[in-house]
């Protein structure tokens, strides 16, 4: 990940306006997918239109996808993956999956519909080279003015986080299957 500005052009007094945020949550620990959700959750208690789209998770039976429904039409999640280990036989079936992916996404980004756009492990995508960086990072540029986007994932690439307003990392100090083997419990993990 790249280090964080040293001048960070910070201005003398406050500017007060209101603009949409591109924000990552990146890093080693867990939390970035569940802090997201969070986003969503609030975002959608304001009535705002919020999308969630999932490019490695794919038909699992997740609580947030049940929780979604139950937010008014206010909160989608559409998972585009096939799945947690994808088949590295074929790479040409699995950058298809994230492009089209990007494509469902950035759409739902330009169209004016979502006020909140969440492209969730899409850093992990891009690390992997299944989703070319410069692209993102121009589509990003199209997003309307007042759109809120955030991209989640691992090893969020340099030039994501240079076209970010908002970064946090989360940093891993005790996982409990890393720990102590404890497996993913429900309403935590899924
Ligand atoms: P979550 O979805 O729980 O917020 P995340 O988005 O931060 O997690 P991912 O990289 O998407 O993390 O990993 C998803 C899965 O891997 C989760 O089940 C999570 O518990 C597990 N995981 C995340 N970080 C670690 C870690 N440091 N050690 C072991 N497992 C981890
Ligand atoms: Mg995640």
């Amino acid at each position: 990940m790249a280090e964080a500005p040293q001048d960070k052009g910070k201005p003398d007094r406050p500017v007060r306006k209101k603009k949409g945020l591109i924000m990552v949550n990146t890093g080693d620990g867990k939390g970035k997918t569940t802090a997201a959700l969070g986003v969503c959750f609030r975002a959608a208690g304001n009535k705002m239109k919020t999308l969630m789209v999932q490019f490695i998770k794919g038909n699992w039976k997740y609580g947030e996808l049940e929780a979604a429904k139950k937010m008014d039409g206010f909160f989608e999640i559409h998972q585009m993956g096939e799945g947690f280990t994808w088949d590295t036989k074929n790479p040409e079936r699995d950058k298809e999956l994230c492009e089209k992916a990007w494509k469902f996404g950035y759409d739902a980004m330009v169209s004016g519909d979502y006020d909140l756009v969440v492209f969730d492990e899409i850093n992990y995508v891009i690390d992997y080279n299944y989703l070319d960086v410069d692209k993102v990072v121009k589509g990003l540029k199209q997003k309307p003015e007042m759109v809120h986007v955030i991209f989640t994932g691992r090893n969020a690439h340099p030039k994501v986080v240079e076209a970010a307003d908002l970064v946090s990392e989360i940093k891993e100090i005790k996982h409990p299957y890393k720990d102590q083997g404890i497996i993913a419990q429900r309403g935590i993990e899924f």
